[in-house]
């Protein structure tokens, strides 16, 4: 009679990996989580996401990058933001 400590709800399969992530909404995976500090990711739109700068906020700027390419965010803070304070983007 030691066995049953972890009695839960039996039969549904197991996704151990839904527990940590709940708080964002769900499926939205970022694309390029090393940028993840600078850009969010908002939607993908056919072959590209669609992501927003925080660098910009409260303005909101949204920038679409074609899927492994990640050349139009690199621009985007070369153009609108000092790129030499974010050496980690070159
Ligand atoms: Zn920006």
């Amino acid at each position: 009679m030691m066995a049953d400590m972890e009695a839960d709800d039996g039969d549904s399969p197991a996704t151990s990996e839904e527990t940590n992530t709940s708080r964002s909404s769900s499926n939205l995976v970022h694309p390029w989580p090393y940028l993840q500090n600078m850009f969010s990711f908002v939607e993908k739109r056919g072959e590209s996401y669609i992501m927003q700068c925080k660098l910009c906020v409260p303005k909101k700027s949204n920038i679409s990058a074609y899927k492994n390419s990640t050349s139009n965010l690199r621009k985007h803070v070369e153009v609108s933001h000092v790129s030499r304070a974010f050496p980690g983007l070159n």
